[in-house]
């Protein structure tokens, strides 16, 4: 049995990042940058007016007054999108809105607000400072700027960036796709009623669910029934994915085929037995393809419990890698015991808790019994509190809790 420490570097050692692919900016929120974005422009392109107002010269103004106002003739009108006719001339207002570029020679404006008309002449009760209210030109960025670098998890504010420049498509690593399969003799799925010794197939779902949180692509492959070659056939339908998650199978059993199927798939295990609870049976391997890497295969516990923390510990920082993301692993807080929080067992516990949010920081509580197939207290955990094997966290104590929900 080695430590999820050890386990996680087996596992990490083995995955790399995915190549990239284009995908239009719509689709680009979330995903890893896959190249370096250099700006092609100025932006803003030219002096901008950032109010409705006049554009004039600083100079124009000064001295004036609310009782002696200066005196500018309106000669001429800028619109956004527009271009004023001629430079400015002393003496001389253009009508300018907000984004419109500034006349040339102008070097202010004044808002609209603040300024009065008599017929053709604008009057100004105050002098104006240069550069007030315009928006320097590449106040936002410079033709040649590194506006973006690869590696960035692209956020809203990153999307806009891009549509600045232009970039669309835009390079990103591809999203891995990872295959499903559930195993057992006892699962129905969906739609099909569930007989005496049967039970409802859960994992494929939370799985898929989980794929699709950690940002990559599920391919559902079913159900195989306790039989080698069955599960021998469905992994071969996933062979074309990234990564391969099975459930249940992978223990001791006489009907635990799991571990064999991949073998026959020519798989390479790296891990078996894992230190933790929930979860402790997992197996992590490679099949070498042809030409093309490894395919990497995860054979997780059958329980709804331990195949979902499996899942977090294991799989999603793998996905994470594929995907090009830098942080790999869920965000760990220190919180106080609300009250005892026990770990009977001799393997290190991955406790469900809920986290309230107190002034002095969470505090956590067990979500009840820690059972690996109460699927409800997964449902109700924020968390998992990590407590050495045969420990008890008495009340108020702190202890180390990996954030389940990332809006916590
Ligand atoms: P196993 O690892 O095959 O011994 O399965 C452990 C437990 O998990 C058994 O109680 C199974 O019925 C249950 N189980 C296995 N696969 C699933 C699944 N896909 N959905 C829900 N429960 C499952
Ligand atoms: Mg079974």
């Amino acid at each position: 049995m080695i430590s999820v420490e050890e386990a996680l570097d087996r596992i990490l050692s083995r995955v790399s990042v995915l190549g990239d692919e284009r995908v239009p900016l719509t689709r680009a929120l979330g995903r890893v940058l896959a190249e370096d974005v250099d700006s092609p422009l100025d932006m803003p392109p030219w002096p901008a007016s950032s109010m409705d107002g006049y554009a004039l010269l600083s100079r124009d103004t000064q001295g004036a007054a609310a009782d002696a106002p200066a005196r500018l003739a309106v000669a001429g009108r800028v619109p956004a999108g527009g271009m004023a006719e001629r430079p400015l001339r002393p003496g001389e207002t253009f009508r300018i809105f907000t984004g419109a570029p500034l006349p040339e020679d102008a070097d202010a404006i004044i808002p609209q607000e603040d300024v009065r008309l008599e017929g053709g002449t604008l009057l100004v009760p105050r002098p104006v400072p240069r550069g007030d209210f315009v928006r320097p030109r590449g106040e936002d960025m410079r033709r040649g700027d590194r506006v973006l670098d690869r590696g960035r998890v692209l956020s809203a504010a990153d999307v806009g960036l891009l549509a600045t420049v232009g970039r669309s498509p835009v390079s990103v690593i591809r999203r891995p796709r990872v295959g499903i399969l559930s195993t057992g003799d006892e699962l129905v799925d969906l739609g099909t009623p569930v007989g005496p010794g049967q039970i409802p197939n859960s994992n494929s779902y939370s799985l898929i669910a989980q794929v699709l949180e950690a940002g990559a692509v599920p391919v559902g492959l079913g159900i195989a029934g306790d039989r080698l070659a069955e599960i021998e056939a469905r992994f071969r339908w996933g062979l074309g994915c990234d990564i391969l998650i099975s459930s249940a199978g992978v223990s001791v059993g006489e009907h635990d085929f799991v571990k064999d199927a991949l073998a026959r798939l020519g798989a390479e295990q790296h891990l078996w037995l894992v230190d933790m609870r929930p979860g402790k049976p997992i197996a992590f391997s490679t099949i070498p393809q042809d030409g093309k890497g490894a395919v990497a295969a995860f054979a997780l516990p059958g329980n709804p419990v331990s195949a979902m923390v499996t899942f977090e510990l294991f799989v999603r920082p793998a996905i994470l890698r594929m995907a090009g993301h830098g942080r790999l692993h869920r965000p760990i807080v220190t919180a106080r015991a609300q009250e005892a929080i026990r770990n009977p067992d001799r393997r290190r516990g991955y406790l469900r808790v809920t986290l309230t949010p107190t002034d002095d920081g969470y505090r956590a509580r067990l979500t009840g019994t820690q059972s690996s197939g109460v699927l409800r207290s997964m449902v109700a955990a924020d968390g998992l509190a990590i407590v050495m094997g045969n420990t008890t966290i008495p009340p108020d104590s702190p202890v180390k809790v990996l954030l389940l929900r990332p809006n916590l």
